[in-house]
């Protein structure tokens, strides 16, 4: 919880230079949640105090990012863990703007994920509705034959629930695991590492590739890029 000066907090949010926002806090402008405010001193918490100019509502708006990270394992794609984890936010330095992940991924996968402020693109991509394609890159212990593959494309049973069909396609095989490029619009819990255990070949290594027409590319793992104009007006 970062407090800042009341002063510093109205120019932030672009009402006024800090010179003339201490000219509205000593003329009594300004309400701290529901109480006048007239020490220049006063410091607030901008993610907790209600500020009010003139009766009305001052917020911090901040800029719409779109963020693309290569999730490496062993991080949780939430803001904050109850087991202290590293999440993926520990990752994006230099971000100011407070962003959080768009959907999931399994704290052992790795890949690409989206992060935004702009609650509008979440929903786009999460919610079943709009069939978004999300491919992943799956090594599985075993090598899978056509009939078990076949299973996959046409759906599974995972916790009383049939998968929608999925494209799958064998991209290479060694002697005791294949890696499957799987295609699944839906986001169900786990479901590609569930989909690969109903068919008898667990899941060692997953990796998502795309979301759409969003492509991971060769950013390494670790690092994050800025959605291009382009890919940001598709996803919307
Ligand atoms: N499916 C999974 O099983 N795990 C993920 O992280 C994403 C899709």
């Amino acid at each position: 919880p970062v407090e800042v000066r009341l002063q510093k907090f109205l120019a932030d949010t672009g009402i006024a230079s800090r010179r003339k926002a201490e000219e509205y806090i000593l003329q009594g402008k300004v309400k701290v949640n529901g109480q006048v405010v007239t020490n220049l001193g006063t410091k607030i918490n901008p993610d907790k105090d209600v500020i009010l100019y003139n009766e009305k509502k001052v917020e911090i708006k901040e800029k719409k990012v779109y963020l693309l990270l290569n999730k490496p394992e062993n991080y949780v794609t939430t803001v904050n863990d109850q087991f202290n984890r590293p999440t993926v936010i520990d990752l994006l330095h230099s971000v100011k703007e407070r962003v959080y992940p768009v959907g999931r991924l399994d704290y052992n996968t790795s890949g690409l994920l989206l992060l935004t402020n702009d609650g509008e693109l979440t929903y786009k991509i999460t919610h079943p509705k709009h069939h978004i394609d999300k491919v992943y890159l799956a090594t599985v212990k075993g090598v899978p034959g056509e009939a078990s593959l076949n299973k996959l494309r046409r759906g599974v049973v995972i916790d009383d629930y049939k998968t929608a069909p999925a494209k799958v396609k064998m991209i290479r095989t060694s002697s005791n695991s294949a890696t499957l490029q799987i295609t699944i619009h839906e986001g169900r819990n786990r479901q590609v590492r569930k989909m690969c255990e109903a068919i008898g070949h667990p899941v060692i290594n997953l990796k998502r590739i795309a979301i759409g027409e969003i492509l991971l590319g060769d950013l390494p793992v670790g690092k994050f890029r800025s959605l291009t104009q382009k890919e940001i007006d598709y996803l919307k």
